[in-house]
């Protein structure tokens, strides 16, 4: 999506080899119309697929989820993080390991609202180990859903997520591919614009 790796460019703050910021129209401060485009996008690599549901993880994914799901005419969902061990009954649940902030965390969705009869797509802002989403596709392997698919807005090809997804049989779609970066540069894999 190019106006998507423009804005990276002109705007993307590379913290170290590994961490990109991109606070000031993705994830913390959001552009508003940015983020509907973004949905619109997910839509059409999507929608001839019969989703019922979006699913992501609190906090960072939850307005590209939203925007996917009022394309596709579907609610969403976004699993919520909790430091607590305590398992309940009432939810499906997985640990994950978060690489950027060295913790551990669990994520949980009430059984209430994901079920055998769901096709599920997964959105999330970034997709870098894939720790936080082999979670979800784990939750959702648990409540008997299928998933159709990943769609991620930014990929950091170089790390391992895409291929710990592709493993599990899972299609990944990103908006952008960083094939590579250092501070004051940036390379995308070239993708045909749908
Ligand atoms: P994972 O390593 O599980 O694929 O990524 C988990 C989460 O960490 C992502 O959904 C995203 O919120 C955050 N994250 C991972 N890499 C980056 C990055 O380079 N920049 C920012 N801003 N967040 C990241």
């Amino acid at each position: 999506m190019k106006v998507l790796e423009e804005r990276i460019r002109q705007e993307g703050l590379i913290l170290s080899g590994t961490v990109l910021k991109v606070d000031s129209f993705l994830n913390h401060q959001v552009d508003t119309e940015l983020a509907l485009q973004i949905g619109q996008e997910f839509a059409a690599i999507f929608g001839d697929q019969p989703v019922t549901k979006v699913l992501t993880v609190e906090a960072s994914g939850i307005q590209f989820a939203m925007a996917a799901g009022i394309a596709l005419g579907v609610p969403f969902i976004y699993a919520k993080k909790n430091k607590a061990v305590t398992l309940s009954e009432a939810v499906y649940s997985a640990p994950v390991h978060s690489f950027t902030r060295q913790e551990d965390y669990r994520i949980s969705i009430s059984r209430k609202y994901l079920g055998p009869e769901d096709k599920v797509l997964i959105i999330d802002d970034f997709l870098a180990t894939g720790a936080a989403l082999v979670g979800l596709c784990e939750i959702i392997a648990e409540s008997g859903a299928e998933l159709l698919g990943v769609g991620c807005v930014i990929e950091k090809s170089f790390q391992e997520g895409r291929g710990l997804l592709e493993q599990r049989g899972v299609p990944v779609h990103a908006l952008a591919r960083i094939a590579s970066m250092s501070p004051g540069e940036i390379h995308f894999i070239d993708q045909e614009e749908l």
